[in-house]
């Protein structure tokens, strides 16, 4: 059988940068916990996106939940939260014993739709704000952070999908009080798992690597006077990160000519929208999706691909939908539900050829014949 193709699969150097800084930890017994590749990866990220501090954790959750705890949401507490994304999001608003209210997305970004959030913003008091730029094209920011600045309330960035990405020149991720990224295996760049929160709040993000290093106090017996979490890297899984990090833009130079042999073998397509870029958008261009209407249903194109060992996914799911969360509050007009039931994501790994995108292109094509 034909090699399978995938979404976003992971992608080493192919110097083998992540292999060198792996075996320096090896050669120096560094292999954990912590370590020079886990400073090095904080120095490293926090430079490149252009912000002061950086802590590297276990996992882009792992970072959310850390945001949460800095801006102390707890018990009781409303954070408002992107309807349209991934459960990691608002799992950790849960793990707080806090309660989500699920802001709808607008078709302009499919993103936070900045007038559901003033409209939530009328009903609710808010300790906090999750704002996502899914697929890698950012929210529009200026707007949604008007609106926290006026009622005074942080915002969170979850820029796991969005590393890379800018927004009007600048990094997403970095623009709102705490952004946090991801290294997941299907991200642009993987440590084969892991996350970072990021911040111009010094002394915060010191408070979170203290707190996901278990709390210890600074003693010589083990005291702790605040609950502690197991959440930083491994100087290893930190060492792969280092050496992704040196490729981030060859992959975003390949998802984007992805997505551009997507949108020129669809441009006379009626029935095939690409997902929104706008002006202010500079994406990394992590996935691309596209929306359907007419005959074909994204259910047919899923099916077709995958008939040809082609991965092929729906647009994430809204949190207002799923099981676990429809309890929770949903503010909007079903914006978020109707970019789900036409959106497609198509193949976008960065080890794609074009005899693949081209299979990928006429297998949906055919489906109009
Ligand atoms: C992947 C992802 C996360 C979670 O990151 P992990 O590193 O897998 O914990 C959070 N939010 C979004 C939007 C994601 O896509």
């Amino acid at each position: 059988m034909r090699d399978r193709i995938y979404i976003s699969s992971p992608d080493m150097s192919y110097e083998g940068y992540e292999m060198a800084y792996i075996k320096e930890a090896f050669d120096t017994n560094w292999i954990a916990p912590l370590g020079m590749n886990v400073d090095g990866f904080e120095l490293e990220l926090a430079k490149k996106v252009g912000i002061s501090s950086a802590v590297a954790l276990s996992a882009g959750t792992a970072a959310i939940h850390m945001a949460l705890r800095a801006v102390n949401v707890e018990e009781g507490d409303i954070v408002f939260c992107q309807d349209l994304t991934f459960s990691a999001t608002v799992n950790p608003i849960i793990y707080q014993h806090a309660t989500p209210v699920f802001i709808d997305s607008d078709h302009k970004t499919w993103n936070m739709c900045p007038e559901a959030l003033e409209k939530a913003f009328e009903q609710y008091t808010p300790k906090a704000v999750i704002v996502v730029h899914l697929y890698g094209l950012s929210a529009d920011l200026d707007k949604i952070m008007a609106i926290c600045k006026k009622h005074n309330v942080p915002l969170i960035e979850d820029a796991a999908e969005s590393l890379g990405s800018k927004y009007k020149g600048r990094y997403t991720g970095t623009l709102g009080d705490y952004g946090i990224y991801s290294f997941n295996g299907n991200k642009i760049i993987t440590t084969s798992g892991g996350g970072m929160l990021v911040s111009n709040d010094e002394e915060r993000i010191a408070k979170v690597r203290f707190w996901a290093t278990q709390s210890r106090d600074q003693a010589r017996h083990y005291q702790h006077s605040e609950l502690g979490f197991n959440y930083r890297m491994s100087n290893i899984v930190a060492g792969i990160g280092r050496g992704q990090l040196k490729v981030l833009e060859r992959r975003i130079t390949k998802k984007r000519y992805i997505n551009a042999y997507y949108e020129n073998a669809f441009h006379d397509m009626e029935d095939i929208s690409m997902m929104p870029i706008n002006p202010w958008d500079e994406p990394n261009y992590w996935l691309s999706c596209i929306t359907v209407q007419g005959k074909v249903k994204p259910m047919d194109i899923m099916e077709a691909l995958e008939e040809k060992n082609i991965e092929c996914r729906p647009i994430w799911k809204p949190m207002h939908m799923q099981p676990f969360f429809e309890k929770y509050h949903y503010v909007g007009d079903g914006v978020s539900k109707e970019i789900y039931e036409s959106g497609v994501c198509l193949p976008s790994d960065s080890k794609m050829t074009d005899k693949a995108l081209f299979t990928v292109v006429n297998t949906i094509k055919e489906l109009w014949c």
